[in-house]
């Protein structure tokens, strides 16, 4: 039977989760009363995750698990579900229980009135003060530099129509973000509130660096704004520049020549130093871009899929 609803869950290093995390979906789902399938993707896991998953897509034909060949990441764990998810609407959804399965329904009843995409925002958000804040700050520049209204780009707890899903696989990018990707093929996107726990074990997939990493994926793949204002920003101290020549000559007539304030000087200079090579660091992360685009290997491997029709 085709599913009419697709639950899509990356997993990396995610044992002491699984189980319980099953354990709340599963009734949910059955509960909803409309055929479903669940597709895990295993994102290259170290520790049991893999095997766990490999029970429960023996277990219950509903269940899917892909077996990736390494770590790719949570987005590429994401799209690899999507490509084979079937269901009319597919929910993505974390496998830490911070989403909790019990919010799917609102989200259902929100596509069922006609959204094609509907969002989510984290009410109480269970995180680190920092991550907090870090990503309140990132909600902001993105809105502002997409243009998308979006309120919560983090919260992967979101729901998606099948048209949607199948034009983000049709796009095949090499390094992505999926909420973004999917707001530009909405039509008639919507949020819900839906609630937020603390992560149940283990800790964030996350480190300091990776979350950098990934909100370049964002900012240089939805909008070219940061390159823009750097040709603005040229433009500006140029003129600032100029200024500055003809009110030295000026002076120079006026009171002579200055020697003193050199050093004032070097501050100004490795201000503009500093902006210059920011800048061609951002230049950098589109080339960057670009370069694996171009060689375009294959985004991720698959080594298998488990569960009922593959085996
Ligand atoms: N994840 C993944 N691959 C990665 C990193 C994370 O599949 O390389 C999964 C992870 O198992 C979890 C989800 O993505 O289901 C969100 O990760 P995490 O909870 O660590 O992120 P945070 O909540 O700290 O943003
Ligand atoms: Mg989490």
């Amino acid at each position: 039977m085709i599913p009419y609803l697709s639950i899509v869950i990356p997993v990396y290093n995610e044992e002491p989760n699984i189980q319980r995390l099953f354990d709340r979906l599963y009734p949910v789902m059955k509960g909803i009363g409309k055929p479903f399938e669940i597709i895990f993707t295993d994102d290259g896991s170290r520790d049991r995750s893999l095997e766990l998953l490999k029970g429960l897509a023996a277990a219950y034909p509903e269940v899917r698990v892909v077996e990736f060949n390494g770590n790719f990441g949570q987005h590429m764990a994401i799209m690899a579900a999507f490509e084979i998810s079937r269901g009319e609407i597919v929910i993505t959804l974390d496998a830490d229980l911070q989403n909790p399965p019990e919010e799917i329904p609102k989200l259902i009843s929100a596509m069922e009135q006609g959204h094609d995409v509907v969002g989510s925002i984290r009410q109480h958000r269970q995180d680190s003060f920092f991550r907090k804040t870090a990503s309140q700050l990132v909600n902001i520049t993105t809105r502002k530099m997409t243009g998308m209204k979006m309120s919560d780009y983090g919260c992967m707890l979101r729901a998606y129509h099948r048209n949607v899903v199948d034009n983000i696989n049709r796009c095949g990018e090499q390094t992505t973000f999926i909420p973004a990707l999917a707001q530009t093929f909405a039509a008639n996107p919507g949020e819900v509130e839906v609630a937020h726990a603390e992560r149940l074990e283990g800790e964030s997939k996350y480190s300091f660096y990776s979350l950098i990493r990934l909100n370049f994926d964002l900012m240089t793949g939805f909008s070219v704004v940061p390159l823009q204002l750097f040709a603005l920003m040229g433009i500006l101290t140029s003129l600032f520049a100029v200024a500055f020549a003809i009110f030295l000559l000026v002076r120079r007539f006026i009171v002579g020549s200055e020697v003193e304030g050199v050093f004032t000087l070097f501050a100004i200079l490795f201000f503009f130093l500093g902006i210059t090579i920011f800048g061609i660091g951002i230049v950098g992360e589109y080339v960057g871009r670009i370069y694996q685009e171009v060689r375009s290997r294959p985004r991720f491997v698959i080594r298998r899929v488990h569960g009922a029709d593959n085996d």
